[in-house]
């Protein structure tokens, strides 16, 4: 980060901070492509081996350890079931903290929008582009039509207009999201205001740069952070310049959960 002091070990400050105060620690993980590879049809995306284990374990060692995904909650816990790992779906807009669920208001507000913007979508011209309907969200893929692109951005855009909706892009999809102030940021903020020691956050996306923006704010108030960034193919170019370090892909990250299990 431009202008700040940042230690030149982050990652070993931080893992030092997390063994000497474990149970006031918080980390927080994206799911697709840091717990999951990226693959072409998104309803088939599962946990590298070996990388649910060590969220849950985590989790019941951490003050709170949460994944926080723009997936809906019921795919969410249909992969993390134990309720001692935090679930935050939709960016925000669902939770799921020690196996009680709670909604935003802004997602039951917005749902009738949501059907009416997956109609759309279903009625457009778009030709091999995958629409994930999440209930209080909806996203258009077009991994398996790269060339569907500008087709894409031009349908979303259209569809926002009709439904009040908000166009946010990522990786080789578009995100039609309720127009709400809730994001991975606010659910950073929120998790890290609930414990008083190390936070940390792993993604990938440019969904995820708000909670890398928290960390930085935390940073600047004595907090000790770390931003971790996991890189594939797709990884936009903004994400790793964000981050203090970068991992590998998924293998990458259960590779840093091996050490802050140490
Ligand atoms: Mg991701």
């Amino acid at each position: 980060m431009p202008g700040e002091e940042r230690p030149d070990d982050p990652v070993g400050v931080f893992v030092a901070a997390v063994r000497a105060n474990r149970p006031a620690s918080v980390l927080a993980l994206d799911f697709d492509g840091t717990l999951a590879e990226m693959v072409e049809d998104p309803a088939v995306a599962v946990p590298l081996p070996g990388a649910v284990a060590a969220v849950e374990r985590a989790a019941s060692r951490w003050g709170e350890v949460a994944v926080v995904s723009g997936r809906p909650l019921r795919f969410l816990e249909g992969h993390l079931p134990a309720p001692e790992v935090t679930l935050v779906g939709l960016y925000g807009l669902e939770i799921r903290r020690a196996g009680s669920v709670s909604e935003h208001p802004d997602a039951a507000a917005w749902r009738a929008a949501v059907g009416r913007a997956v109609e759309l979508a279903r009625e457009s011209s778009l030709e091999r582009v995958g629409i994930e309907s999440k209930g209080a969200s909806l996203t258009l893929h077009y991994r398996t039509a790269r060339d569907q692109a500008p087709a894409v951005e031009e349908v979303a855009r259209q569809i926002a207009a009709a439904t009040g909706l908000l166009v946010r892009p990522a990786k080789l999809s578009i995100e039609l999201h309720p127009p709400t102030s809730v994001d991975k940021g606010t659910a950073m903020a929120d998790l890290a205001s609930r414990h008083p020691g190390p936070v940390g956050f792993v993604g990938d996306d440019l969904g995820d740069l708000p909670a890398f923006g928290v960390l930085s704010g935390l940073r600047s108030t004595g907090r000790i952070t770390l931003a971790a960034a996991v890189i594939g193919a797709e990884t936009p170019a903004g994400v790793t310049a964000a981050a203090d370090l970068v991992l590998d892909g998924p293998a990458g990250v259960l590779d840093l959960l091996d050490r802050l299990d140490q």
